[in-house]
């Protein structure tokens, strides 16, 4: 596996592969990898000929300067799980690498509606970040697929507008959300739960499958206010959101029959670690 830290010389090795016509997927992260990320990484080996994952934690993505301060890093286990899992490239660069000049981004797309809810509404900024990050990546390495997870639905929406926007000519590819054997949806910020925080997480995916299965016993509205008040019984357990909405336009439902498609997404804080996951109902 080759590792590179500078953006110039990993373009260049990009350019050359593309003029050898080899297919280049790409798995952008925020390293402290784990089967999630992994899952993205084979479903790109599967497709391409080479793949490259790239390991940055974006500091102009975070709402919250602690979140930031204290998201966790595990280099040297990311890249031998990158190396086992047959990844050909890891780029991990530094901040004044990915933003040689300055942080700052004029974003010229307003994507409306699905940037505005969710985790748009809770925490301002965030994807204009993930954008600015993600465009400059897409730049860098200019693969022909990005592989994203379903874990950030409404990240995927938006970077897919993004590519189509600056017409990237890349395809933009989901992946399943993979989960821990009791449910809890894999995220790197798992690792900073104590142990009770993690026995109270599984019940966050708990809800969105229940939602799922209770679907025409009420309306969505009343089943998020039923299965918010719950969770929100449990002392570890705060709730930002738990909407069901459109999986197009991510509208909030409020009838079933008003809408074509419908996912629960959930954003809660257990004890103080931010978490969200999200289960397709129909
Ligand atoms: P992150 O390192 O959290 O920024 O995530 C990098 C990529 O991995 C994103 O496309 C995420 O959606 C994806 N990802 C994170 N957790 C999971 C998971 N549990 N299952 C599938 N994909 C995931």
């Amino acid at each position: 596996m080759i590792e590179f830290k500078n953006s110039e010389n990993l373009n260049k090795w990009s350019k050359a592969q593309r003029e050898k016509h080899l297919k280049i997927g790409f798995v952008p992260t925020m390293g402290a990898l784990h089967e999630g990320h992994i899952s993205l990484i084979e479903a790109a080996k599967t497709e391409n000929d080479l793949v490259i994952c790239s390991i940055f934690v974006n500091p102009t993505q975070f709402n919250e300067q602690e979140d930031f301060d204290k998201y966790p890093i595990t280099i040297e286990k990311d890249k031998d799980l990158l190396f086992q899992a047959g990844c050909h490239v890891v780029f991990i660069p530094d901040v004044a690498n990915i933003y040689p000049s300055s942080t700052a981004f004029d974003l010229e797309i307003d994507l409306g509606n699905i940037a505005n809810v969710l985790e748009g509404a809770h925490r301002p900024g965030h994807f204009e970040g993930v954008m600015q990050v993600v465009k400059r990546l897409l730049e860098i390495v200019e693969p022909n697929v990005l592989y994203l997870g379903k874990k950030d639905y409404q990240q995927y929406l938006i970077l897919k507008k993004m590519v189509s926007f600056y017409q990237f000519d890349i395809e933009v590819k989901q992946c399943p959300i993979v989960r821990e054997p009791d449910g809890l949806a894999m995220s790197s910020r798992n690792l900073r739960l104590k142990p009770v925080e993690r026995n109270a997480a599984v019940q966050l995916s708990k809800a969105l499958f229940a939602i799922q299965s209770d679907q025409f016993s009420s309306s969505p509205k009343a089943l998020s206010e039923k299965f918010t008040a719950n969770l929100n019984a449990n002392p570890l357990i705060d709730v930002e959101y738990l909407e069901i909405v459109s999986a197009e336009s991510l509208g909030k439902i409020d009838d079933w029959k008003d809408s074509e498609s419908a996912v629960a997404c959930i954003a809660a804080k257990v004890g103080s670690i931010r978490l969200i996951d999200n289960v397709t109902i129909y």
